[in-house]
């Protein structure tokens, strides 16, 4: 008979870099929450620090378009949300932002924004030079999926990062969740950036109905095999103006453990401590931080946009960018962390 490791000798295995099989991911994720603080996010944390180090990664992100035209099951931006009021930022508004973020001393900045074509290639690629030229900052897209040649566009105006969630593993509820959009479609896309050389960031949601924990140790696979370079990994939080207004939220335990996990299976990739989960709870962020997590990604939107950038309720919208950032600092210190001072790419 198969004599199977005990959890704890399983969690040391992944920790000295076993691969883990789908079985062994799903035994994982269902540890209890106790067993999971005691064994897994320490792992995480030790192969974090050994992998990647103790600084924390931070990136700007400015959201400088709430227009979508896709209609995601579980995002307030759908275009089918006829109760929200949308906005575009001009470019001489994110510039000017840009130039915030670099004058914070962070030296990445994140545009993400729904799917909004009023964006042409060119005017994505203006933006991206301009800030290039004027900040010198790194720029990492979030705009979703474009055609090959856009990305190369974009790629030559000075892009060196996209944020492209493959979102969910199962074909069945990728359908269902992301009605106008196909997961091979998007594959592709994620296929094309990492040929094109940009460092790409993928990931998913957690706690979305008819989630299954063989469907989140896929999406452990699927971000494994795709050797992304970022992995973003946040609790699904419902809207009141969607289909899923009532479906409960995702939780703490099972967005942690799956972070960890992530971190156990992929070692040198960066990874945030998403908004998402610092809105589930107060202390969200820096729980991820403790379980394998190493980028923070502070929002600069200016107020009046971002209470409109609503992909769910609850975010914390009255946070000032500095005031966030010197709270932030004195988390990071306390946990015997530094703040990042090179760009963070990821070292492989
Ligand atoms: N439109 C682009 C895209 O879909 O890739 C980028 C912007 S989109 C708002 C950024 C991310 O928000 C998505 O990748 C998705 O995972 C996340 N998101 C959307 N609705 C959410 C919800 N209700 N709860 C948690 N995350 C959500
Ligand atoms: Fe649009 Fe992205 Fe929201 Fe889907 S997740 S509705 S593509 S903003």
């Amino acid at each position: 008979m198969t004599e199977y490791p005990s959890d704890r000798e399983l969690v040391r295995l992944a920790r000295e870099g076993k691969d883990l099989t789908r079985s062994e991911i799903i035994r994982l994720l269902s540890l209890s929450e106790s067993d999971a603080e005691t064994l897994l996010y320490p792992a995480a944390d030790a192969v974090r620090s050994e992998a990647v180090g103790d600084a924390v990664h931070l990136r700007g992100i400015i959201e400088f378009s709430n227009c979508c035209e896709r209609d995601c099951l579980y995002c307030g931006l759908r275009r089918s949300n006829a109760r929200l009021n949308r906005y575009r930022m001009a470019e001489a508004e994110i510039l000017a932002v840009a130039r915030q973020i670099r004058d914070a001393g962070i030296m990445t900045v994140v545009l993400q924004s729904g799917e909004d074509s009023f964006y042409s290639r060119d005017m994505i690629c203006g933006l991206v030079s301009r800030i290039r030229e004027e900040s010198g900052l790194i720029v990492t897209l979030s705009i979703g999926e474009k055609t090959p040649q856009d990305y190369q566009a974009y790629r030559e105006a000075g892009a060196d990062r996209y944020l492209l969630k493959h979102e969910i593993s199962s074909a069945m509820l990728y359908r269902l969740m992301r009605p106008d959009s196909t997961p091979g479609g998007r594959l592709r896309c994620l296929r094309e950036l990492g040929r094109q050389g940009y460092e790409v960031g993928t990931g998913n949601i957690v706690g979305l109905p008819g989630q299954t924990l063989e469907i989140l140790a896929d999406d452990l696979l699927l971000m494994k095999a795709l050797d992304a370079d970022m992995l973003g990994i946040g609790p699904f939080l419902p809207h009141p103006e969607t289909p899923l207004a009532i479906s409960p939220p995702g939780q703490m335990a099972p967005t942690l453990k799956t972070l960890a996990l992530a971190r156990l299976m992929t070692r040198t990739t960066n990874i945030p401590a998403t908004t998402a989960l610092g809105t589930l709870a107060p202390d969200g962020r820096l729980k991820a931080l403790r379980a394998g997590a190493n980028v923070v990604m502070p929002d600069f939107t200016p107020p009046s946009y971002r209470q409109l950038y609503e992909i769910y309720p609850g975010r914390n919208l009255a946070s000032d960018p500095a005031d966030f950032l010197k709270q932030l600092h004195d988390q990071i210190v306390k946990l015997g962390r530094t703040v990042g001072t090179d760009t963070g790419s990821r070292k492989k």
